[in-house]
């Protein structure tokens, strides 16, 4: 995935400007900044839920920029958003046989396992999140977009979410990610972006971040 100078807004408030990002298969990048800052916006608009008004995005070598969601996801586009993409009246057994991998790849995290049989509503939010990231790994995505994976949840929770994270990329599919503990996220990612106001004022190896987390801190407030 990759996108040209990409600029989106709300009605005619503009939002994003001039973004360039790439996400090559196999790589997590991690999307970082301050609230406010354009983020989901910019996943959002990856994503197709909203139009770009200027510039381009490309999937898997393709513009893509008038490509609707759905056709993004046949593609293997795979978004989750703050809001969790479950099926709360469902079981966690009849949410899994609603997506079954066709690959068969389906590896469930050990606290699932255990509540197999419980309504997805009833799950604690690590475990919502846990199900939904499981459930957008079942649909085989070649391109995983994630808004605000830990949001609320337990530090443990993060870490598992974030190995499953590493894990993903590392069978190639390519995944970009925001997370507001940038130390936990960086230390599985490969690179980083910085967005600040709309734009993105900095990128680089995600390595380079975690030597200098005071100098990303100061980015965020600058
Ligand atoms: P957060 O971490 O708080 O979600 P973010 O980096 O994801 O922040 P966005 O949610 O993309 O940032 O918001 C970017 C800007 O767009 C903000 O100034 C916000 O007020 C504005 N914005 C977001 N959603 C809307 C909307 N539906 N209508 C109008 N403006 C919006």
């Amino acid at each position: 995935m990759e996108a040209r100078g990409l600029a989106a807004g709300y009605g005619r408030v503009p939002v994003l400007r001039d973004i360039d990002i790439k996400v090559r298969p196999g790589e997590v990048v991690a999307l970082l900044g301050p609230n406010g800052a354009g983020k989901t916006t910019l996943l959002r608009t990856l994503a197709g839920y909203r139009r770009p008004t200027g510039g381009d995005v490309f999937l898997f070598g393709a513009p893509c920029n008038r490509v609707p969601v759905y056709k993004r996801c046949r593609q293997g586009v795979s978004f989750m958003g703050e809001e969790r993409h479950i099926f709360p009246g469902l079981t966690v057994r009849q949410s899994l046989r609603l997506v079954r991998s066709k690959s068969g790849h389906q590896e469930l995290f050990p606290s699932l396992d255990r509540r197999i049989g419980h309504r997805a509503a009833l799950l604690s939010g690590g475990e919502q999140q846990m199900l939904a990231l499981t459930l957008a790994l079942a649909r085989d995505p070649r391109l995983l977009l994630i808004d605000e994976l830990s949001l609320g949840l337990a530090p443990l929770v993060r870490e598992r979410l974030l190995d499953t994270v590493r894990a993903t990329a590392d069978r190639g599919v390519g995944v970009l990610v925001v997370e507001q503990n940038a130390r936990s996220v960086l230390s599985r990612a490969d690179r980083a972006y910085v967005m600040r106001r709309g734009e993105i004022v900095d990128e680089g190896p995600a390595q380079r971040w975690l030597d200098d987390l005071d100098g990303l801190a100061a980015l965020y407030l600058s």
